[in-house]
């Protein structure tokens, strides 16, 4: 039998009165390398099915694998960016085990002998920061996909067949290893979901991978138990796999904790296993038994070379890492003077590099914030784009943003020619010029429109030529009516006081 069906769920506040969570992250992350971990074919996502595959990547016999040099760069430069060590030395080894989408029988992978190891991460939750032990970084290959047809579940149980694909086998994967972490109970999901949004953020920053959960070029392996509170008594874990976005990570973390604690209260033991994650309901489900001593018959790869890379190399690698995230989000907070509300939003909204370009193209960062916090991402929200695949640039924003400034546009017409960009109608300039929404103050035209309203509005005249001042308002705002808001409304004012005072 695998896990608990009769436990009940404990509210997640519950169970944190009697149990401490403590809590452990895989992550699985695939390069963007051009090539395979081992050989020649194209390491691209989707495709005809097994369109890009060759006798290495099938595991056919007598076929002999070649390590990528471009992956063990992109690996020692993740290890780096997570202060690791790199092995002077290390080699591939051969997990054995039978899965009928790894043609090979054995996923080629490290062992005991990890490309990068004893590195940290400091992850920022609510204005404290957390220090996640990062035991290993290491590297493997990345297996083909099955798909099951028939069932109801899209699992093999119920399917009537399967098909494979091994357009996936073979392409380069870095799994990233946390040591356990305890924090606050509380703020356990919160950490665990905030490190695979910083690993993310690094591995991006990076440019190793394209990191897209819902691709599955990077997944998380949650794993928890729970100890009973101010006791050292580790609890038994479970390992809820390829758990593929953010929420879900903190979902799951929540969960679990639930079911733990239902178990536990109950007197019964917790299962070690995998389990399922389940996006609709937010649960769980038992996957397949597990224990720490799963025997996989490691043994060094023979067909492989040891990597040993100089430490010339890792030196000149690590000349090569971007500003880490966490710094850089610290260094623009500073620069743009945000408050850590402004700049908690700014990051939750996906919105940094875009606000980062905006003001590096000249605009003020509070305006750059100002319209992509609240009329682009309401314009995302509506076509349910990402901020960023708007077709609006930075450049554009910060066009806008300097019209505005220099009284060619107000807010409201700045919203129009938003709306013609983003319908493809062109450049700002050019939505400007076609639908004629420059501001005029042009005291020509300005003083027509003056002058029409002054003879339509006689009361309104008087009151002012009276000195009644205030009344000066609906001429304007009659003036603003008939230029259809696109009149310098001070220039307005003051032509008006001239005229009548
Ligand atoms: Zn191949």
């Amino acid at each position: 039998m695998t896990g608990n069906v009769t436990g009940t769920l404990v509210p997640f506040d519950e169970a944190l009165n009697r149990y401490d969570p403590v809590m452990g992250l895989e992550v699985h992350v695939e390069l963007n390398t051009a090539t395979k971990m081992f050989c020649g074919c194209p390491a691209v996502f989707g495709g005809q099915p097994n369109t890009n595959v060759c006798p290495v990547c099938l595991g056919l016999p007598g076929a002999l694998p070649v390590v990528n040099g471009k992956a063990v760069e992109s690996a020692i430069r993740i290890g780096l960016a997570l202060n690791c060590d790199i092995a002077e030395w290390c080699r591939f080894a051969r997990k054995n085990y039978f899965y009928p989408d790894m043609p090979k029988n054995f996923q080629t992978s490290q062992y005991d002998e990890p490309i990068a190891f004893d590195g940290f991460m400091d992850v920022e939750v609510d204005g404290e920061t957390h220090r996640i032990q990062v035991e290993r970084a290491h590297m493997e290959e990345d297996t083909g996909k099955s798909s099951h047809v028939g069932g109801a579940t899209g699992r093999i149980h119920g399917a009537d067949y399967s098909l494979l694909d091994y357009n996936r086998a073979g392409i380069p994967l870095i799994e990233i290893v946390t040591r356990t972490f305890e924090v606050p109970g509380h703020k356990a999901p919160l950490v665990a979901r905030a490190y695979v949004q910083q690993l993310r953020d690094l591995v991006l920053a990076l440019g190793v991978s394209d990191a897209r959960m819902d691709q599955g070029s990077l997944r998380c392996d949650v794993n928890l138990s729970l100890k009973p509170t101010g006791t050292a008594l580790l609890g038994t874990r479970s390992e809820t796999k390829n758990v593929n976005s953010f929420r879900s990570v903190e979902r799951a973390a929540r969960y679990e904790v639930s079911r733990h604690a239902g178990i536990l209260d109950a007197g019964e033991r917790v299962v070690q296993e995998t389990r399922h994650f389940h996006e609709d309901t937010g649960t769980t489900s038992p996957g397949r038994e597990k224990s720490d001593a799963d025997d996989y018959r490691y043994f060094p790869e023979p067909d492989l070379a040891p990597v040993a890379p100089s430490r010339a190399w890792v030196e000149e690698l690590r000349g090569t890492l971007p500003e880490p995230p966490t710094e850089r989000r610290r260094r623009l907070q500073s620069e743009w003077g945000f408050s850590d509300l402004e700049m908690r939003d700014t990051a939750g909204a996906g919105a940094m590099d875009l606000v980062a370009a905006t003001v590096e193209a000249g605009a003020a960062p509070q305006a750059a914030r100002k319209w992509w916090l609240s009329d682009l991402a309401r314009r995302a929200n509506e076509t349910e784009v990402g901020l960023a695949a708007l077709a609006v640039t930075p450049a554009d924003v910060a066009r806008i943003q300097a019209l505005v400034e220099e009284g060619s546009l107000n807010d409201k017409l700045a919203r129009q020619v938003f709306d013609g960009v983003l319908a493809g109608e062109g450049t700002p300039d050019e939505v400007v010029a076609a639908h004629g929404l420059a501001i005029v103050s042009d005291d020509g035209a300005l003083t027509e429109a003056v002058d029409r309203a002054i003879a339509a509005n006689p009361d309104a005249a008087d009151k002012i030529r009276d000195g009644k001042v205030a009344a000066a308002g609906a001429l304007i705002g009659a003036v603003m009516k008939e230029m259809r808001g696109k009149a310098d409304a001070a220039r307005v004012r003051e032509l008006i006081l001239e005229k009548l005072t």
